[in-house]
């Protein structure tokens, strides 16, 4: 299983033929395009991180008014972990979901706006790029696209 996180690019199809340091450039373009998603998933993050926060805070206040202390430490660590890991994970999936759907936008930026065939990696020439399925010529500047939303091959 993939980490969360870790080289999330590699759950689309389309982005297999090229290395991992042109994925990671990828990524890094699709959050100069997305900007504004990364904001609001760092809000959410520290909702979520305060949501554990409290729930810890009110384990811990629970615990120590129980004289009784049932069950003792054992249940003490287990209620904590209870109270903080499921926001622990939440934190990290965020970061996770919405860098999925950053690139699956992205994605659909650089299909062939006749065909939806993928123009990933196609070279560009005289700053289009034509589609080899139905040969529509897309324009780049017309849809604000440069050559790295393609990954494009260079020209020669
Ligand atoms: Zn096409």
């Amino acid at each position: 299983m993939r980490i969360p996180g870790s080289e999330v690019y590699r759950a689309f199809p389309e982005l297999d033929q090229f290395s991992d340091a042109q994925c990671r450039e990828y990524v890094h373009l699709v959050r100069r395009r997305r900007w504004a998603w990364w904001v609001l998933a760092g809000l959410l993050q520290i909702v979520f991180a305060l949501a554990g926060m409290l729930m810890l805070i009110v384990a811990v206040i629970v615990l120590t008014h129980d004289a009784t202390n049932v069950g003792g430490d054992a249940v003490a660590v287990v209620v904590i972990v209870a109270a903080t890991l499921p926001t622990g994970l939440l934190v990290m999936l965020t970061r996770d979901f919405v860098l999925r759907r950053a690139i699956r936008w992205q994605l659909a930026r650089v299909d062939c706006h006749r065909c939806r065939y993928t123009l990933l990696g196609m070279p560009v020439v005289d700053g289009s790029i034509i589609c080899p399925e139905c040969g529509f010529v897309l324009e780049l500047d017309k849809y604000g696209l440069t050559g790295d939303d393609f990954i494009a091959a260079r020209e020669e």
